[in-house]
């Protein structure tokens, strides 16, 4: 089983090999904490995470580093500090609790390091003053410039010459530019701004020398992944790859993983057009599995279109695979060993082909229900739950799953009204047990009756 990935740089799809099958290194690019995280956040979170948990299953868990950053420090964050009259600090700090809150509840798992741009201050200046020393950049103005005509290989990720570059960078004529296409390192700070003390006065750093120096603090000058979402290709990855190979003479990353775009219903999510959906929004719809699924459905390097069927869809999709799984446990969660089926591996090994695992689970599922004994139950679920946790998904007990719906009900006040139907029933109440049954059927509740006496719920 050989993981095959598509590789931006080629423009195709290699198998991948590790430069340390010991230690599999890999970063993503994570969030500038100014605001909610919404789903076109969520997209490489959710594909990451899967990638990384299959790198774990290939190579064992204790031997793949994910490294991915939070970006503190950045000129959209002190706009959002001013609109809103409070402190930078508070700021990011709340951000990044609802940040971590918001991709727990949508099951990723914590990367390895998760560094934060201003603690690797001292790291950024370190290599701006090496650029500098090997004439790649140069100061002018309190800012820090990158020469990119010093860089020969310069537009290779994003394969685009020179003014192609500067027409999509859209960038700014500045007088101290000695060329257009040049990006920034270091920029002054004023008084009311964050800053650090520098060899070029206080200031503050560019955005693309932050993931450089944070990628070779906690992985080494070169390592194996690098991800994000499509649209950072340029300039922001194209900026790494001219910083870090200039500064280190070493390669960087090997293979360069992007994920396509995300439209919602249809259209580019915008604030103007008032479609932005924020992660904690679609929490409010639908569980966070359901969330998953929905992303998954999709190959990540095509685009996708959200939308609220399309998670309705999802979340119909888990809550069928969970009753398949009640079907072994009657609602515990599993405590036997699950195994991954050799042919849900080799989808996720061929360029993490989601929806072909998307149609194995439904099959997984389907051997659960149509199984003849016990036995062979069990078996369907160990592949069923080896195949869903390798996408983070039935990852909670079925009771848990159908529990956590929200209703208008409290599952305590569902299971006190069972009871009392129960009651009902064994002291021949009918009309009592049909009206509680009626009241939980409006509050959305649907009851199913099994053998020995057994009243199972779920929400509708
Ligand atoms: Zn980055």
């Amino acid at each position: 089983m050989t993981l095959h990935l598509y590789n931006t740089f080629l423009r195709a799809k290699e198998p991948f090999a590790p430069i340390d099958p010991s230690n599999v290194r890999m970063y993503v690019c994570g969030p500038t904490v100014y605001d909610l995280a919404h789903i076109g956040n969520a997209r490489p979170v959710i594909i990451f995470d899967v990638l990384y948990r299959l790198l774990r299953l290939i190579y064992g868990e204790g031997h793949v580093t994910y490294v991915r950053n939070i970006t503190d420090v950045d000129d959209k964050i002190n706009a959002a500090a001013r609109e809103k009259n409070v402190p930078i600090a508070e700021i990011t700090a709340a951000t990044t609790a609802a940040y971590h809150a918001d991709m727990a509840a949508i099951g990723a798992l914590p990367p390895d390091h998760e560094p934060r741009a201003t603690e690797t201050i001292p790291e950024m200046v370190a290599m701006i003053e090496t650029l500098i020393q090997k004439g790649h950049a140069y100061a002018a103005d309190g800012h820090v410039l990158f020469a990119v005509q010093s860089f020969e290989d310069y537009g290779k990720l994003s394969r685009r010459d020179q003014d192609e570059l500067i027409a999509g960078a859209r960038v700014e004529v500045a007088p101290y530019k000695k060329y257009p296409g040049d990006f920034v390192l270091w920029k002054p700070s004023d008084a009311d701004t964050p800053g650090w003390d520098s060899p070029w006065g206080r200031g503050r750093p560019g955005w693309h020398i932050e993931c450089s120096a944070m990628s070779k603090k906690h992985l080494g000058v070169t390592f194996d992944i690098h991800g994000g979402g499509r649209d950072l290709i340029f300039p922001h990855h194209e900026n790494e790859v001219a910083q870090s190979v200039c500064a280190n003479a070493a390669p960087f990353a090997r293979y360069w993983v992007h994920n396509g775009f995300l439209t919602v219903e249809g259209e580019k999510m915008s604030k103007s057009l008032g479609n932005f959906r924020t992660v904690r929004q679609e929490l409010e719809k639908a569980p966070g599995e359901a969330i998953r699924l929905a992303m998954l459905k999709t190959h990540y390097r095509q685009p996708l279109d959200w939308s609220d069927d399309s998670l309705k869809e999802a979340r119909e999709a888990v809550g069928k695979w969970y009753r398949a799984y009640r079907e072994v446990t009657g609602g515990a969660k599993y405590e036997g060993e699950a195994s991954v089926p050799p042919a849900f591996a080799a989808a996720l090994c061929d360029d993490l082909n989601t929806p072909e695992a998307r149609t194995l689970l439904d099959a997984y599922a389907g051997e659960v229900f149509t199984a003849k004994t016990p036995a062979a139950k069990e078996v369907a679920l160990k592949h069923l739950l080896g195949a869903a946790n390798l996408l983070g998904l039935l990852t909670q007990g079925p009771d848990d799953w159908f529990h956590s719906e929200k209703g208008a009900l409290e599952p305590a006040e569902i299971e006190r009204l069972i009871a009392a139907r129960i009651a009902a029933r064994k002291g021949k109440d009918f009309a009592e047990a049909d009206r509680i049954r009626d009241e939980l059927a409006a509050a959305g509740v649907i009851l199913e009756d099994r053998p020995g006496g057994v009243t199972e719920w779920r929400r509708a």
